[in-house]
């Protein structure tokens, strides 16, 4: 039996047990999957003394950036996007720390079934998840336009990046822009959204990462004017897929763990 988990803190919302568990039972895989809660100042004891009980882990606040210092290696998208959301064992046994978010999101906009070469790609927000989504779009032949409220971050996540930085997004045209995906916070238990309603075009692609609530306000404008929408619980099983693929070296079809997404 191989045993997984997702460190935390808090822990007790976590959807990860739910959706890996439906991919052991879909693919019959003997493992157990845990939320176990970490409090910061415990982060390095258990790495010592409770990841090697672990065959992969996967981590959530507050632990993707601190938890890079306590592992032996980690992957070029860690390193670029400063942040470990999961972490597997090498053949020799060696803990490696890697970030799955960024996939996630790029697949989750793959699901519309546009290419994204020469799109134009408005990303709101410069914040951890906004690093792990511009990070993944800066390698897929978009044209990315990074715009945060602290200009500074975007001008230096940008930089970063590789990709353009956007001092004030409604200098732009909207018919310029093919994709807005919005990586703040905002709309987040709060019906608001950082773009008016009459920003929105029926050509555009509108991606929310924030979950809850699924229906955003920032999508919900932007389908009320006939544009495409992706709601954020997609990144979400789609970086969860990707660790799968990781620890297991096999492909979930996505609807086991969407369903599961949906499920608790
Ligand atoms: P973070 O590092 O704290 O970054 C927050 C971002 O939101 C920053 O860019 C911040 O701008 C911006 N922001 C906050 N309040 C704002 C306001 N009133 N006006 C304009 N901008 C504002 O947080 P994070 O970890 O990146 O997470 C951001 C959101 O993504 C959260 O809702 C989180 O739940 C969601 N998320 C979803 C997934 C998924 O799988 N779907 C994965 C990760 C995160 P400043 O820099 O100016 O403060």
């Amino acid at each position: 039996m191989k045993n997984f988990c997702v460190i935390g803190c808090p822990i007790e919302h976590s959807k990860s047990p739910a959706l890996h568990e439906a991919g052991f039972v879909e693919m019959d895989i003997d493992a157990t999957f845990e939320a176990v809660e970490v409090q910061p100042e415990d982060l390095a004891s258990w790495v010592r003394d409770e990841l090697p009980n672990y065959q992969g882990v996967a981590v959530t606040l507050p632990h993707k950036e601190s938890i890079r210092e306590l592992l032996p290696a980690e992957t070029e998208a860690a390193s670029a996007i400063g942040a470990v959301n999961t972490i597997y064992r090498e053949k020799d046994g060696t803990f490696i720390g890697t970030n799955t978010d960024g996939l996630g999101a790029l697949k989750a906009l793959l699901t519309l079934g546009t290419s994204l070469e020469g799109k134009s790609v408005l990303i709101l927000g410069a914040g951890g998840a906004s690093r792990a989504v511009t990070f993944a779009l800066s390698k897929s032949g978009a044209d990315v336009w990074v715009w945060n409220r602290t200009a500074d971050k975007a001008r230096a996540l940008a930089q970063d990046m590789n990709v353009n930085f956007l001092e004030d997004w409604s200098v732009v045209p909207p018919e310029n822009i093919d994709i807005v995906i919005n990586t703040t916070s905002v709309g987040l238990r709060k019906w608001e959204s950082l773009l008016p309603e009459d920003f929105w075009r029926p050509t555009h692609i509108a991606f929310d990462i924030v979950y809850e609530p699924l229906e955003t306000r920032f999508l919900s404008d932007a389908e009320a004017a006939g544009a495409q929408v992706i709601t954020g619980d997609h990144m979400l099983t789609y970086q969860a897929l990707e660790q799968f693929r990781i620890w297991h070296g096999v492909e979930l079809e996505a609807e086991v763990m969407n369903a599961a997404f949906f499920e608790r």
